[in-house]
Order: structure tokens, then C-alpha cells, then sequence
């Protein structure tokens, strides 16, 4: 999967999920938002608001231009995170629903999720099968827990949670996350490490092909990267990741990775990847003609935003790079500067043996946390475990996932213990 993304207009073959995805959103958010704030109770946990949109119109809900149901999951307990987040709440709704676009990751992965960003490429809606979206519900209450206790944590920020219902029964769930990269800086290469080897590796001849491919373990191993951070911040992302990876294995989750994407400052953004990060902005697609009821806040967002679609038009690198280097930055990096391995434009920045800042900064994070270790991952394993090494495949019980996780990533990090990692990998030093 690569981060770019198609715009979806009018006619797209998922123009209708958008619009009520967002529809949906736009409405339940904010009347959940609008009303009185009051300390969470366990009821909230497992709480679902139910609407109901059809083209005549409601009482209740106004007209849409679809029929569908939407249920907003625990909106109390995800308002209460999105401030937790330092999410400011008329600043999420602008972000996702004050026009009606999305972009589309590429073909979806095995798992068949579906990737959308939204216009200013801070979130991300993530469509999940049934069981994950109950498994996130199960862990709610724990994750609400860490994250109050851990307001530094590596795991993804989940701001949402919702299911629309399509007329003909159809039911999508999906979750709103947040987009680890930035829009305003290039990511000169992307890993997702998981500690494990076998099928860990991206086709090194892809990779040179395409820019923006995800690499793996064996491709960050081979290339020689190592997260370096002096002994300072080698002490506070151990740590971290150490309590994060405890919740996990407590949860019984596996399967998950980190995800990393590195800017080197020296190198900055003159090879403009961003225009491929800010696809949403795509110049040959026809922009969404009839757009539904907006929020109004005819605020500066707006204007940056076709500002920065004519520059892409007319394909002005300057103007282009006076918008990026501008406005949209500044906006997504407020939240951020609140959160240690976020405050450097956005991302965590290297530090050389004396703690000093180096030229890279990294943008990461632990995603792809709704798969429990269950009866058919663990026939994954006994499986796959006759023919392979037992301990070098993805799929093994939480436990031993999240040690040899922790293990690997603190053996990548400058001055890390290199002894963690497994010999058999053969690039031990
Ligand atoms: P699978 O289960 O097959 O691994 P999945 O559909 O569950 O796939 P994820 O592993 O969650 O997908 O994510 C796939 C890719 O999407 C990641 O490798 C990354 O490139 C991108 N991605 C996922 N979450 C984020 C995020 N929070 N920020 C930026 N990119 C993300
Ligand atoms: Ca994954
Ligand atoms: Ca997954």
C-alpha cells in the first residue's frame, strides 16, 4: 500500500459511502459535541446513537441526499479523547466534513480494509470488518485508560467510531484515526516493522521503481537504518513503547507494527513528494460539484485550501511551497506539539550521543491494533510453524509478539541493545 490516494468525486464507485460517512459524522459529532459535558460512566462504553437520514427528510435529522442509518459507537468516550487529543472539536468537523472530500488509499490490502484521508490529510478513515470493530470495543475501556495514563503513547489516536447501513442492509464500520505523517513534509522512505522475518521483506527493484513504497523489516536491516537517539530520547521511546506493548500483550493483540516514516532535513522537501502526499488535491479530477449543507466558518482553511489547488493546477512549485510551507502546517502541528514523539515539526527529531539534534525527524507510531491472537491466528501459527521457523513468523501468541517487538525495536535504536536481536537474522553485527 502506498500513501497516495484518489479523489473521490461524483460517480466514484464509493462517492455514496463518503457522502454518508461524513453526513454521518458531520451529525452525530456535533450533536453529541453541542451538548453539556459530564464525567464518563461505564454506560458510555457501550453506548450507540442511532440515526436515521432519508432524502424526505426528519424531524430529528435533516434531509440527505441518500437513504442510510448511521450509528455513532461510545460518542461520550471518544469526545472525551478527541479533547483528550487535544482535538478541538470545530477543527475536527471543518477538517472532515466541511466540503465532502476524501481520498482513497489505492487497491486495499489483504486485509480488505479500506484507507481514506481527509482533504487536509490529518485523518485517516479506516474501514474494519465486524469483528475488529467489536474487538475495539471490548478494549475500550482499557485503551482509555492507557492513553489517560500515557499521554505520550505510541499508539494510534482513535477519535471515532461508526457504522453506516447502506438500504440494502450493507454495513460498514469504520474508525477515525490519525495520520501519522504530515502534510507538509516529505517522507523520504516508509517502514512498518513488526520484529518478525519471514515475508518481511518489500522487493528491493519495486521499491526503486515507485517512491513512497512501504518497506519492512528486512528491507530496514539490509539498508542499515537505525532510529538514532542519544541516550535521552533512546530512554523515553523504551519506555514507552515498553508500557504501550504491555497493554497490548494484557490485551491479547498481535499483528501490529510500527510504523515509521523518515524525513531527512538535509535532503528537505525539494523532491516534493508532498504532491504526492496531497493528491486530495489532484488537478485532473473534477472537484465534487453539489455540495450538502455546510458548517459554516468561512474561516482561512478554506481559502488555503483552493489556493493551494490552483497551485497544484497550474503546477508552480513556488506558490505551491508558500502554501505548504504555510498555513496547513501550522494547523496540524497545534495538536501535535502537545505530545512528546510528536512536538518536532509534527514528528520525533534524532539526537547524536550528546542529546543534540541531528537531520532526521521520524514520524511514528504503532498501528493496526484490532487483531487478537484467536483460534484462527493461532492455527496460523501451528501451521505455518511446521514449515518455518516458529519464532520468526508474524503470527505468534501476544506475548512473545510483543517481546520480540519491543526487543527488535530497542536493538534499531542508536546505542540499542543489539544483543535482542535474534542471531538467526543473520545481521546481528
Ligand atoms: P494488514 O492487516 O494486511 O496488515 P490493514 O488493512 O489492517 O492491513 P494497516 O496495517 O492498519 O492495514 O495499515 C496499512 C498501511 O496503511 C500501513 O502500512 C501504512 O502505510 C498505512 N497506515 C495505516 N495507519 C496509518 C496511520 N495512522 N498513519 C499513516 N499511515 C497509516
Ligand atoms: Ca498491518
Ligand atoms: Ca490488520
Amino acid at each position: 500500500k502506498v500513501l497516495v490516494g484518489n479523489l473521490i468525486g461524483e460517480g466514484h464507485a464509493n462517492y455514496v459511502l463518503m457522502y454518508n460517512m461524513l453526513t454521518g459524522i458531520r451529525i452525530g459529532v456535533s450533536r453529541c459535541q453541542a451538548k453539556m459535558k459530564r464525567p464518563l460512566c461505564d454506560a458510555d462504553f457501550t453506548a450507540k446513537h442511532k440515526f436515521t437520514f432519508d432524502i424526505i427528510g426528519r424531524e430529528l435529522t435533516p434531509t440527505a441526499k441518500y437513504d442510510f442509518k448511521f450509528k455513532d459507537y461510545a460518542p461520550w468516550v471518544f469526545r472525551e479523547l478527541r479533547e483528550h487529543f487535544h482535538l478541538d472539536a470545530a477543527d475536527y468537523l471543518l477538517s472532515l466534513t466541511s466540503k465532502y472530500i476524501l481520498s482513497e488509499l489505492g487497491s486495499p490490502g489483504k486485509s480488505g480494509s479500506f484507507f481514506y484521508f481527509s482533504r487536509d490529510y490529518r485523518f485517516i478513515i479506516k474501514t474494519i470488518r465486524h469483528q475488529e470493530h467489536k474487538f475495539l470495543l471490548r478494549i475500550l475501556k482499557d485503551y482509555h485508560e492507557h492513553v489517560k495514563a500515557n499521554p505520550h503513547t505510541l499508539l494510534s489516536r482513535f477519535y471515532g467510531l461508526h457504522r453506516v447501513k447502506l438500504p440494502h442492509g450493507r454495513k460498514i464500520h469504520f474508525v477515525i484515526m490519525n495520520n501519522l505523517f504530515p502534510p507538509h513534509r516529505d517522507i523520504h522512505e516508509t517502514y512498518d516493522l513488526k520484529g518478525s522475518s519471514i515475508g518481511r521483506e518489500y522487493p528491493e527493484e519495486k521499491a526503486a521503481a515507485k517512491s513512497g513504497a512501504v518497506l519492512k523489516d528486512l528491507n530496514w536491516l539490509k539498508r542499515g537504518r537505525e532510529i538514532e537517539l542519544g541516550p535521552e530520547k533512546r530512554a523515553l521511546f523504551e519506555a514507552q513503547l515498553q508500557s504501550d506493548v504491555a497493554l497490548l500483550q494484557r490485551l491479547n493483540i498481535m499483528d501490529y507494527s510500527l510504523l515509521i516514516g523518515l524525513h531527512d532535513i538535509r535532503r528537505g522537501n525539494k523532491d516534493n513528494l508532498r504532491q504526492d502526499n496531497l493528491r486530495v488535491f489532484q488537478p485532473e479530477t473534477k472537484e465534487l460539484k453539489r455540495q450538502p449543507t455546510q458548517i459554516k466558518r468561512p474561516g482561512a482553511g478554506e481559502q488555503d485550501a483552493s489556493a493551494l489547488r490552483q497551485a497544484v493546477r497550474r503546477s508552480d512549485p513556488k506558490a505551491l511551497n508558500a502554501q505548504q510551507g504555510s498555513k496547513l502546517p501550522d494547523r496540524d502541528v497545534s495538536e501535535r506539539r502537545h505530545f512528546l514523539f510528536y512536538q518536532d515539526e509534527g514528528g520525533f527529531r534524532s539526537t547524536d550521543e550528546n542529546n543534540q539534534p541531528g537531520s532526521m525527524i521520524y514520524y511514528l507510531g504503532v498501528i493496526d491494533l484490532f487483531t487478537p491472537y484467536t483460534s484462527v491466528k493461532r492455527g496460523e501459527t501451528i501451521w505455518k510453524g511446521l514449515t518455518q521457523n516458529r519464532h520468526m513468523i508474524s503470527s505468534v501468541p501476544p506475548k512473545e509478539y510483543g517481546q520480540r517487538f519491543f526487543d527488535f525495536l530497542c536493538s534499531v535504536v542508536t546505542g540499542g541493545d543489539k544483543s535482542r536481536r535474534p542471531k538467526m537474522w543473520g545481521f546481528t553485527e
